[in-house]
């Protein structure tokens, strides 16, 4: 079988795993896996969102089919090999059926043969049936209770996969009172390697946002290793500021919800100074396909 690392594995195969793989990460999570390599100057990732992969390959919204779309982004990440891949969640069609994730899975598997996969989950995700299909190891203690968490700390660039799930098909997010405590320690306690915040939802001020986005701001807003938080949930592509920290709204893979956005991914390069953003449109508005957006980090 592939080593898969968006599972829980136990440290002696993640770290066979990575080595195997050149990976740069550390992977913490409540089992507190752990393989740290210093002096990577840039971490390269491909990013991507809103995958909605279906257990009917041919179920299809808008013209787009996400089984065939995911079908052609894999081959294309593969061939850029990042360091490693995140997926911003809304990983399933609509209600995170197992056969949704059994499908994800085997259409992740060739990248994740050579690279780590991390994933958030979304509000079209089934927390219980994403884990029963990525095998995480039983008796792994998460770091916030009934929350997905993964912290890959970098280098140079340490990313915080938070849990936004608040109920199964329906739109609005919440990272919850713990989620945020905990991030909170977390952020105290680390290092100062910058740091980008990720997870499924939008950060507006709407019913169908993240519904504690106020209470996350303010927290982050004076730590200044927060650097960005990326994101998905719109379909759209977009980049905006808050305080200095860059927000960044991935494309969705599946399908756009406005013949305007660009369906596909993100390819990007972080380093302690910033990150480049590079637009792999492969549907939708094409428009801005290979387009590069380049950040500077706050100080
Ligand atoms: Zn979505």
């Amino acid at each position: 079988m592939a080593e898969i690392l968006y599972k829980l594995m136990n440290r002696r195969s993640f770290i066979k795993t990575s080595l195997a793989a050149g990976a740069l990460f550390t992977l913490s999570t409540g089992c507190n896996l752990g393989l740290k390599r210093g002096g990577q100057k840039a971490s390269r990732w491909a990013l991507l969102a809103d995958t909605h992969i279906p257990a009917d390959v041919n179920n299809n919204y808008r013209g787009f089919f996400p089984y065939q779309n995911l079908q052609k982004v894999v081959p294309e990440v593969t061939f850029a090999l990042p360091d490693g891949v995140f997926i911003a969640g809304d990983l399933a069609r609509l209600e995170g059926e197992l056969g949704d994730y059994a499908n994800l899975k085997k259409l992740l598997n060739p990248v994740a043969e050579k690279r780590p996969v991390f994933m958030a989950l979304g509000n079209h995700d089934n927390r219980k049936n994403f884990l029963e299909v990525f095998d995480e190891t039983s008796g792994a203690k998460p770091v916030v209770k009934d929350k997905y968490v993964i912290i890959v700390e970098g280098p140079p660039v340490r990313l915080i996969i938070l849990d936004s799930l608040l109920y199964v098909n329906r739109v609005p997010g919440l990272l919850g009172k713990a989620q945020r405590q905990w991030l909170g320690n977390y952020l105290k306690n680390c290092d100062d390697m910058p740091t980008v915040i990720c997870f499924h939802h939008t950060l507006g001020d709407g019913d169908g946002d993240l519904l504690d986005v106020t209470r996350l701001f303010s927290m982050i807003e004076p730590i200044r290793k927060v650097k960005a938080i990326i994101y998905g949930h719109s379909h759209a592509y977009g980049f905006s500021k808050f305080e200095g920290i860059h927000l960044i709204n991935l494309p969705a893979v599946g399908y756009n919800f406005s013949d305007t956005e660009p369906v596909g991914w993100v390819e990007a390069k972080l380093t302690t100074q910033g990150g480049d953003f590079t637009l792999r449109a492969i549907a939708g508005n094409m428009h801005k396909d290979g387009s590069v957006k380049r950040l500077n980090w706050r100080a």
